[in-house]
């Protein structure tokens, strides 16, 4: 498909995670991660309507391996809720590598969607924690605000985003990844189970050029 995909009223941008911890430098340093700000700083100029998602966790968390004596990050146990793959400590509430990229340039954004909050569930998707039933709002909210087709960037392809599409799409609403807007982590073979995921349910995955 070559035509460019108009964008409207009923159409918002979901910018996933673009935190310091996140880019070179932070402690949970996605490969390249800090390619996705000037797109994003492009792209957010052709949406009215911007939402950013902000990881956003307590000391001690349960996803850090740290929380876990004898274990690694990248790792992955078994809690709860099934299986979580345990990180470095990250985008900890209130520290420097919880805040946005600085070079971020989305002042017209509407709302700032916190996740992973809760210290023993962590939350890669912006509409459903990783125990798959606690909701964070954010389906409710675009829904009363009549969004009805939602584009995703940020950060990581591979877990954040694909997630939060997925949700997404599951709630109801027509997604599309912007792919050239993400970096993805790659862990045991993340990257091709995500596309395959999104695929296999219908979420498109597009370039920045095809928007608007
Ligand atoms: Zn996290």
């Amino acid at each position: 498909m070559n035509e460019k995909i108009a964008i409207g009223d009923g159409d918002i941008l979901l910018v996933v995670d673009v935190q310091n911890d996140f880019c070179p430098g932070g402690s949970l340093a996605v490969p390249h991660a800090d390619e996705v700000v000037l797109p994003i700083n492009r792209l957010v100029l052709r949406f009215e309507h911007v939402v950013l998602t902000q990881d956003w966790h307590p000391r001690g968390h349960q996803s850090f391996a740290s929380a876990h004596p004898g274990s690694k990050p990248y790792e992955t146990i078994n809690v709860a809720y099934g299986p979580q793959v345990l990180w470095p400590d990250h985008c900890v509430q209130g520290t420097p590598g919880a805040e946005f990229r600085n070079d971020l340039q989305i002042p017209h954004a509407e709302l700032v969607l916190r996740k992973g909050y809760h210290k023993e569930i962590d939350s890669y998707s912006a509409f459903y924690e990783n125990d798959r039933k606690t909701p964070t709002g954010l389906a409710g909210y675009l829904r009363e605000r009549g969004f009805k087709r939602i584009f995703l960037a940020g950060l990581a392809f591979d877990f954040c985003v694909r997630y939060s599409a997925e949700d997404a799409h599951r709630e109801g609403f027509s997604v599309l990844v912007i792919e050239d807007a993400c970096r993805g982590i790659d862990v045991a073979g993340s990257m091709s189970a995500s596309r395959q995921a999104l695929s296999a349910r219908g979420v498109r995955c597009v370039s920045i050029d095809f928007i608007g």
